[in-house]
């Protein structure tokens, strides 16, 4: 038996994190991280494995960061926490005894119930070294894409599977547009465009009833009888927690079907177990109301707050803001907090403003993009709510500066005031920098 001050189940985003933690803030505990992957993807990355980056070799997250930390990797299943006993199983038959045990057994791709959904050539995105390069070889053969899901999976997916290849591929999704879960319908109808530009067709409001042929695929059949010839299909449809260890021991299982926790992310039931990642619980950062956000962002927040917690509570979770970013050919696309959509659901009386800028001065500078920010305040307080970009690549920055804004509780006034570092190469002109103008034209209209 094997024995460690803390163990941590998960090798992938929040896994690592919250063991690094741990060594930070007591670096007297030993750490055990079991994993059970023998190479562990970084998981944001797969839809680049399949053109942009070009294998699954090239997109691992490395032992190294473990190992450089003073956490000991083991490789191996944890099948089950034996909670009296403080002892994690393995499949190899191996134990692990804990004073504190970690779980970020993270999440399973949904595996929606379509007819013919386990044929040859139908993929879910399993974050698994092996699958992904069958996957890549199918890919490369392929003359048919579909892919069910118009998600930001789904669409990166599409996105990257056009690079360098000669194929057609359509994206079906249920709802009116693509992105949007994640994006204000502006932002998705300009998204829309850029992939209709690079050739990937959109079938929204669109449901596939059937997956075609023998045994390998040969096509879908949508709720409308249309049919379409796939010799290859990608089902990105969203995530399910893994809870099947945590429920076996015992653990509080939430609303989200993950793991129910506190705000300092230790479990409900167990006070020396703790839970971060896509296999937790999350609340909204403005509701406090269950959240179903599964992002890498969110996950490694929660296992820093686990890892720091183990011994003394020192941070609070102050539930899930939502920072999500995307780019589709050079066009990238963000959003940080609540989409309008969102935030009239829940109920807030919102100012909106907008203002478009370069992101260089002179906008005449090589490589210049004009980027978007809209910007979203509540009327009562004038706090920001959230805002949406679209742009070049300071995009996912300017989400997370509006992210922190938003985490800090600025108003818009406070945001007005907001002293930026500007650059001609690097940043839009601090005479029209869009957060600082959108703000100020928000105060107008309040
Ligand atoms: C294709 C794709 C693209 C994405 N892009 C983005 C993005 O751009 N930005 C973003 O913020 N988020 C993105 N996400 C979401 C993000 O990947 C997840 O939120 C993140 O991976 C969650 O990390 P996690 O560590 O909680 O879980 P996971 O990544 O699911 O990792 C769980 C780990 O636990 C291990 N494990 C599970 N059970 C056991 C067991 N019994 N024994 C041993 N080990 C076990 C697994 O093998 C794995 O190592 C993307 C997700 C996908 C699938």
């Amino acid at each position: 038996m094997k024995k460690a001050d803390v163990l941590v189940i998960g090798g992938s985003a929040a896994g690592p994190v919250a063991g690094i933690s741990c060594r930070r803030k007591y670096g007297n505990k030993s750490v055990i991280l079991v994993r059970k992957e023998e190479q562990v993807l970084i998981p944001c990355g797969i839809p680049y494995v399949f053109g942009t980056v070009g294998s699954p070799e090239r997109n691992l997250i490395p032992d190294a960061l473990i190992q450089n930390n003073g956490i000991e990797l083991v490789k191996g299943e944890a099948v089950e926490i034996d909670r009296k006993k403080k002892a994690v199983s393995l499949s190899n038959g191996d134990t692990v005894s804990y004073d504190k045990l970690v779980l970020a057994t993270g999440s399973s791709p949904l595996v929606l119930p379509i007819p013919g959904i386990e044929k040859e050539k139908v993929f879910i995105v399993r974050k698994d070294v092996a699958y992904l390069k069958n996957m890549l070889d199918v890919l490369n053969d392929a003359k048919d894409i579909v892919i069910i899901g118009g998600g930001f999976i789904g669409v990166e997916f599409a996105d990257e599977c056009k690079k360098g290849r000669d194929c057609s591929v359509t994206i079906v999704e249920l709802l009116p547009h693509c992105l949007q879960l994640a994006l204000d319908e502006e932002f998705c109808t300009e998204a829309e465009k850029v992939l209709s530009d690079r050739g990937i067709e959109l079938l929204v409001n669109s449901k596939v009833e059937a997956i075609l042929g023998d045994n390998q695929v040969s096509g879908v059949r949508l709720a409308g009888g249309q049919e379409l010839k796939a010799d290859m299909v990608v089902v990105g449809v969203g995530v399910v927690p893994n809870n099947e260890l945590a429920k076996k021991a015992g653990l509080e299982i939430g609303p989200g079907k993950a793991i129910a926790v506190d705000r300092y992310m230790c479990t409900t039931t167990d006070p020396d177990v703790f839970a971060c990642g896509d296999c937790a619980e999350k609340v909204s950062f403005f509701s406090g109301k269950p959240s179903r956000l599964m992002l890498a962002s969110i996950a490694c927040a929660e296992a820093h707050i686990a890892g720091a917690n183990l011994f003394h509570t020192r941070y609070k979770n102050p539930g899930a803001v939502g920072v999500f970013s995307t780019i589709i050919g050079e066009r990238a696309f963000a959003c940080a907090g609540l989409t309008e959509r969102a935030a009239r659901q829940e109920g807030y009386d919102v100012v909106l403003s907008e203002s478009t800028a370069p992101d260089t001065h002179p906008g005449g500078m090589p490589g210049s993009v004009s980027t978007k920010v809209k910007l979203l305040f509540s009327k009562d307080n004038g706090e920001l709510l959230g805002g949406g970009i679209s742009g070049g690549k300071s995009t996912g920055e300017i989400a997370n500066i509006i992210s922190a804004c938003i985490q800090s509780k600025m108003t818009a006034y406070d945001v007005s005031l907001f002293q930026m570092g500007t650059h001609p190469a690097l940043t839009a002109s601090p005479i029209v920098y869009q957060l600082v103008n959108a703000a100020e034209l928000a105060i107008k209209a309040m």
